[in-house]
């Protein structure tokens, strides 16, 4: 499929091609760069390009997932700018790979996803690892799959500017479907947590976006910092449930980002070990925590967003359900009975668009997994 594409926007057969998926955070909400736990899962959604090098220093690039005015692309090799499009991502690929001492030359790139542009499932990521990969194979360039993991982190943070944790590119490169990665972030050792039998997992996209590169997350991580500092340790996953009494001696609103993420770092593990254990009870238990604790303290929930989970969590089918990813809009997961979750996420969706106005979007079950039936 991306081949075919890329012949007819290039008008020559690619070299390569490589993918990478989207993801959802099963729980740990914030706690990435707060030096605590999250338990990420790679979805069967995905990124692909495909790519063949040229003779000169130019990157034509096009997607097939952006408005089609917007959809081509181009950049000169060691003149990098950022530009606010999307092609910064790719331009931020190519800077960080060169700042590391790789050698390439120009390609062109065809890009095609159905990982959804902003849904809080991790597309940015997933399009930087499927970039890196593509690169590594189309100039056999020397990167381990953590590597890639860690130059797509500092592609994103430092040349896009957007001050994202590392969990997205890490599941993006590590993860595989089927299987969650519990990662502790403050030593980036991972850990594979198979998603227990007896349930299925569905994600609606709340139809309301969030902007990750700005406002709201930033102002999230500074207050993070400053609770942090308050309470004199170095990050705020190095407290544990002994600890809660002196977090409530914060100032507002330190004290409730600070008790969110202290308690979400618990949770993971909880979480992890409840899927381990195939306890899935406990685990939509958790879910239910989690967002209670993003929607009171860490207030990244929106009241539409609120009502969803509720919707969720009212259905028969459904065991838990959070909002995943940054905040301010995206997607909620619901814990749903195995073989009911297709049916589950379309009831939820209905209700939600009915109470709220909002559209809202069943992403996974996705056409495929329902085609696969
Ligand atoms: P998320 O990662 O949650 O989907 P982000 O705001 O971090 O949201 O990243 C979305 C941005 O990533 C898009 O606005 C676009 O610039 C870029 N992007 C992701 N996937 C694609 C794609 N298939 N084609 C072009 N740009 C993409
Ligand atoms: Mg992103």
């Amino acid at each position: 499929m991306i081949d075919a594409s890329f012949a007819t926007i290039f008008g020559r057969e690619a070299a390569v091609t490589a993918a990478a998926p989207g993801r959802v955070n099963l729980i740990g909400e914030h706690t990435d760069y707060n030096g605590g736990l999250v338990l990420p899962l790679a979805l069967p959604l995905e990124v692909r390009v495909a790519i063949a090098p040229r003779p000169d220093a130019t990157v034509r690039a096009w997607s097939a997932n952006v408005p089609e005015d917007e959809a081509r692309a181009e950049l000169t090799l060691g003149a990098e700018r950022r530009t606010g499009g999307w092609i910064d991502y790719v331009q931020a690929v190519t800077s960080t790979l060169a700042g590391d001492g790789h050698v390439m030359s120009g390609f062109d790139l065809a890009i095609a996803s159905d990982v959804p542009l902003g849904s809080g499932l991790a597309s940015s990521a997933a399009l930087l690892v499927a970039v890196l990969r593509g690169l590594r194979s189309a100039f056999m360039l020397a990167l381990t799959d953590r590597e890639i993991a860690t130059a797509a982190h500092r592609a994103e943070t430092e040349f896009v500017g957007a001050p994202v944790g590392v969990m997205d590119q890490l599941v993006a490169s590590l993860g595989r479907e089927g299987t969650a990665l519990l990662i502790d972030t403050r030593t980036l050792d991972v850990a594979d947590v198979p998603m227990p039998s007896g349930v299925e997992l569905a994600v609606i996209d709340s139809g309301l976006r969030h902007q990750h590169a700005t406002g709201d997350y930033r102002v999230r991580r500074d207050e993070c910092m400053r609770a942090a500092a308050r309470l004199a340790v170095p990050y705020l996953c190095a407290l544990g449930r002994r600890d809660l009494p002196r977090l409530a001696t914060l100032p507002a609103p330190l004290s409730g980002r600070a008790r969110h993420v202290v308690t979400e770092h618990l949770r993971v593990a909880e979480a992890a070990e409840a899927m381990r254990a195939g306890d899935v009870e406990t685990l939509g238990r958790l879910w239910l925590a989690s967002h209670a604790s993003e929607r009171d303290d860490f207030e990244v929930s929106l009241p539409a967003i609120d009502t969803l989970v509720d919707l969720a969590a009212a259905d028969a089918a459904v065991l838990g359900a959070r909002l995943t990813g940054g905040g301010f809009g995206g997607s909620v997961i619901l814990l749903c009975r195995a073989g009911e979750a297709a049916e589950a996420a379309i009831r939820v969706q209905r209700a939600y668009q009915t109470k709220t106005g909002h559209a809202g979007r069943v992403l996974l079950p996705g056409e495929t997994e329902r085609q696969r039936r």
